[in-house]
């Protein structure tokens, strides 16, 4: 079977443009290597996406995108895209089976940047994490690290700040990179502090972290900080691995046109895998709608 159109990745921007395409009645598939949702499962409370004044549950959101996504017919399998193949006809090979399409949509998001210190490794699992979400419960009581000083740093520090009875934030800079209202938030919690200037060197621990090595960047000097874990947020390498010959910026995003072309025809590209400035959930689907209509142009005038 040739289907029209293929979406790889089931985050929002894959979710949006596989309910576009249904819609439209282009015989739709969507591959996901996990389960749908992206990093927005990651997040407790989306409180800046249209309509749910006073937020909503990041997992709960992404649900209603799959369901609605297969009301409207898309196929939704779980699989992992390992090579796409350009030509005429196009082939994604999955390590589970090959699928024909017309045309492709690249919607395979980011995966959390390493700090590459000694440390990291031995404790990822037990002590170091990329999420929120998902570990801060295990923090109760306990003092932990936050490195970055971003939009996720800020937002989850203040979400581990409920559990935890520290939470001191790294900042390898003087001036927070995070947007104003999450910074004034984090400010409304006195189990907060920032240390600005400063990078992570090595974590020391038996089967746990128990301290964390720091190096002030402006003089150079070590300190050790007593801690439990470490939380993770410094920044996002796009998810390129699996394909090759798409024009990419200098950081590896994909670069497309505001139809979200890519260089080659007949693949597109949308959310946070692209070259844009502003990653949100809002405008992930934004980009898979516009992917998907793209795409359907693409098909009916080849
Ligand atoms: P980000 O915006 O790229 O921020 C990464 C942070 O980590 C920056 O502060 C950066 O420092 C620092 N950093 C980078 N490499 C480092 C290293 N090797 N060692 C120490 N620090 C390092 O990443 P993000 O916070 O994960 O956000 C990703 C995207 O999602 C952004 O577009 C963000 O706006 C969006 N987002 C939005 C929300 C929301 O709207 N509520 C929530 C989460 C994420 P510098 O500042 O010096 O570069």
């Amino acid at each position: 079977m040739i289907y029209d159109v293929i979406i790889i990745g089931g985050g929002p921007a894959g979710l949006s443009a596989a309910i576009y395409a249904s819609r439209a009645r282009l015989k739709t598939l969507l591959i996901e290597k996990n389960g749908c949702g992206g990093q927005m499962i990651t997040t407790c409370s989306l409180e800046n996406y249209p309509g749910f004044n006073g937020g909503i549950d990041g997992f709960e959101l992404a649900r209603k995108f799959e369901d609605q996504a297969k009301d409207f017919g898309a196929e939704i399998i779980y699989d992992e895209a390992v090579r796409i193949e350009y030509g005429l006809a196009k082939k994604v090979i999955a390590a589970n089976c090959t699928y024909e399409t017309k045309t492709v949509i690249i919607a395979a998001g980011t995966h959390a940047k390493k700090m590459n210190i000694r440390g990291e490794e031995k404790f990822l699992g037990r002590g170091v994490s990329f999420c929120a979400t998902c570990d801060a419960p295990f923090y109760k009581d306990k003092n932990v690290l936050v490195v970055g000083g971003g939009d996720s740093a800020i937002e989850e520090a203040v979400y581990i700040s409920k559990f935890a009875k520290n939470v001191t934030i790294a900042h390898r800079r003087d001036k927070l990179r995070a947007t104003k209202i999450l910074q004034e938030r984090m400010r409304l919690h006195p189990n907060i502090s920032v240390i600005y200037n400063t990078v992570p060197k090595e974590i020391s621990g038996r089967d746990f972290p128990e301290k964390i090595t720091m190096t002030n960047i402006k003089t150079n000097e070590n300190k050790d900080l007593k801690i439990d874990g470490i939380f993770v947020f410094i920044g996002l390498i796009p998810n390129t691995a699996f394909f090759s010959g798409l024009a990419l910026d200098e950081a590896g995003y994909v670069i497309t046109d505001e139809n979200m072309n890519t260089s080659v025809a007949g693949i597109f590209a949308c959310g946070d895998i692209r070259k844009k400035q502003l990653r949100q959930v809002v405008t992930a689907v934004s980009d898979g709608a516009q992917a998907a209509i793209s795409a359907q142009h693409y098909i009916e005038n080849p």
